[in-house]
This record gives structure tokens, C-alpha cells and sequence, in this order.
């Protein structure tokens, strides 16, 4: 896609005024979505890491960052929605289970009724936490970032597009148009990267391993492609300099960060060297540099020694996001301070790294 192409900045001024809400009051919670069916029964032997959605919901919690009634349940997503993004035959065969085994093995999980009603509902929590961030200013999804599904077919564990689909979505209400994706995950965007390639309202930025999955990368609106082994000092470098240029060159209504976790040192799937400092001041650029802008989280990949560690590394990002610093105003009259645990757990992680 030509950054050239990115134009009409008179009519999406006046877009915005007319649809933004006002800017609201502060608190230091946020609205995410939550299903207990993101989680699912997989072989025993599987390599992904099902139980971090309910690990990360459990923790984040039990330790007063997110509370229970700003948790949004999301149904399955319309189809509708989904046929913004997909074709209907692969659709058709994820409704009636009939993917070859080609397509099941290129997913990486098996095909079962359970399976397609969690992709589902997962998209759905990614559109429902877009809805909350376009009224809050952020909100989440604990799970989501499934970027390398494509229009026609899924890969790499991911079955349906979250983000494509809650893209499509809001243009169609018109509530947002202009779209930035800021993809972190160590594994480069190619799903998204694809959906959006001629769409020059939507900018896809993925910052990811060179050498890593997936072998054949699609052009994003900009690719910054890392060495193995890269850390954190020369990953934030790279980082606060793409995604400066990113933000100005896109003017987005909205943006959706996935934070994937993989870039993290000993990540099964990673190849990089980020330390958990290097991550929370990774998610503290995000958010501040994203800070005037709608901001979607979704939590893409993971894949640390344990469920719970990689749950552990997921929560980094609501934590900073609740963090006074960042926190979004909501305008809700029920928003209280941080509970105890979390406002004393504010104090000796910041200033790391
Ligand atoms: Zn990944």
C-alpha cells in the first residue's frame, strides 16, 4: 500500500467532530471482554496455551486491576460481520465443519463445534471492547489479535480475523473510519496485512521477527522486521520510532494494538529477548503515544514456559492501562480509585527498566 494513498483529512475532520464523543471524566478502570468459552478443551499434548484466558481473567481480577462489573460478555459474532471479512465458502465450511485437513492442520487446532463458537465469540470481544473504547477512550479484549487468519483460510492458530471484522464493523456504523493496527506480536500480521492491502483507511504496522513464522510475509503498510535475538533496548528504539510515524502518517479514528507477549525472552515461539521490564515499558509507549486516540487491546500470542506465566505476561498491558498515568476517563458515575492491592502494586514496578 502507497502512504501517498492516505488522504482526506477535510472530510474525516468533519467526521469526527460530528461522531467522537465528548471527552469524559477520569478514573482508573476500563471495560474489557471476557467469556469463560475462551477457553477449550485441547489434546493433551497441544502447544497452545488454551488456559491463559481464564489465567489472565482470574489474575487480573483477583489482583484488583480489572473489576467484575466492567466485564462485557460477549455473544457469538453475527455472520454478517464475519462475511465483511471472510469468504463464504471457508465460512461455510467452518459452520458445518467440513475444512479439509490441509486447512485444519495449516490452523494448528482441531476443527470442533466448540472451537467455531469460540472464534466467535472472541471476534465478538474484540468488537464489543472497540465499541467501549470509541465511548471510554480504551478497553480490551482478553483474548484476540488472531492476525494471521485470512480472508479464505485460517493459519497459525487463528481462525477468524477479531480485529479485520471489528474494523468493517465500526465503518459500517460509521463510527469510525480510519483504522491504525499496531501489531506486536513477534509473528508479522500477514492475515491482516492482506485483508487491508488496498484499503488505504486502514494502516497495518507490524513489528515482528524477520526470520520468524511466517515464512512468506505480506506487505503491511509498514514492516519492521527484527534480527533474532534483538532486546530491549534496541526493540524500544525501533519501536517508539515506527510508531511515531505510524500514528502520524494514519491520523487514525481508532486503533487496535494486539500486544502479543512472544517477543518476551524464552517465549517457546519467539526467537527475541525482550525482558518483562522491556515489555511493561513496551506497553507504557503504546499506550502513551496512543493516548489521545480510541485504543483496542487484544492479547495475541504467547507462548512462555507455563500457562501462567504467560498469563502473567499478558496482564503487564491492563496493568499499565489501569495505571493512573494511562487510565482512560470513563463516563460512568460508578468509577472508583484502584482497590489497595493494585494501587500498592503501582508504586515499586514503575520507573523499571
Ligand atoms: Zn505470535
Amino acid at each position: 500500500m502507497s502512504l501517498s494513498a492516505i488522504g482526506g483529512r477535510t472530510a474525516k475532520r468533519a467526521f469526527r467532530e460530528a461522531d467522537r464523543p465528548p471527552a469524559p471524566k477520569h478514573s482508573n478502570s476500563m471495560r474489557y471482554a471476557y467469556h469463560p468459552d475462551y477457553d477449550l478443551p485441547l489434546p493433551p499434548a497441544h502447544p497452545f496455551p488454551m488456559a491463559k484466558y481464564p489465567l489472565l481473567y482470574e489474575r487480573l481480577v483477583a489482583r484488583g486491576w480489572l473489576r467484575p462489573e466492567d466485564r462485557i460478555e460477549p455473544a457469538e459474532a453475527a455472520p454478517e460481520d464475519l462475511a465483511r471479512v471472510h469468504t463464504a465458502a471457508y465460512l461455510a465450511r467452518l459452520e458445518s465443519g467440513t475444512l479439509d485437513a490441509a486447512e485444519v492442520r495449516r490452523i494448528g487446532v482441531p476443527w470442533s463445534a466448540r472451537l467455531w463458537r469460540r472464534s466467535r465469540l472472541a471476534a465478538q470481544g474484540t468488537l464489543e471492547a472497540a465499541r467501549a473504547a470509541l465511548e471510554d477512550g480504551l478497553a480490551g479484549n482478553l483474548a484476540g489479535g488472531t492476525h494471521h487468519a485470512f480472508a479464505d483460510h485460517g493459519e497459525g492458530f487463528c481462525v477468524l480475523n477479531d480485529v479485520a471484522i471489528s474494523i468493517r464493523r465500526l465503518q459500517h456504523d460509521r463510527l469510525a473510519r480510519r483504522a491504525l493496527v499496531v501489531d506486536l506480536d513477534v509473528h508479522q500480521g500477514n492475515g491482516t496485512a492482506a485483508i487491508f492491502a488496498d484499503d488505504p483507511d486502514v494502516y497495518t504496522f507490524s513489528m515482528h521477527g524477520e526470520r520468524n513464522y511466517p515464512a512468506r510475509k505480506m506487505r503491511s503498510t509498514l514492516d519492521v522486521g527484527l534480527e533474532d535475538a534483538v532486546g530491549d533496548e534496541k526493540y524500544l528504539e525501533l519501536l517508539r520510532q515506527h510508531l511515531g510515524r505510524a500514528l502520524a502518517e494514519s491520523s487514525p479514528d481508532v486503533v487496535f494494538y494486539l500486544a502479543g507477549v512472544d517477543p518476551v525472552a524464552g517465549d517457546r515461539y519467539g526467537r527475541l529477548a525482550l525482558s518483562e521490564a522491556g515489555l511493561r515499558e513496551r506497553e507504557r509507549e503504546v499506550l502513551g503515544a496512543c493516548r489521545d486516540r480510541p485504543l483496542v487491546v487484544t492479547i495475541a500470542g504467547g507462548y512462555a514456559s507455563t500457562p501462567e506465566r504467560t498469563a502473567d505476561l499478558h496482564a503487564v498491558v491492563f496493568e499499565e492501562a489501569c495505571r493512573g498515568a494511562f487510565a482512560r476517563p470513563l463516563q460512568r458515575d460508578d468509577a472508583v480509585p484502584l482497590p489497595e492491592a493494585a494501587a500498592a502494586a503501582v508504586e515499586p514496578a514503575s520507573g523499571t527498566l
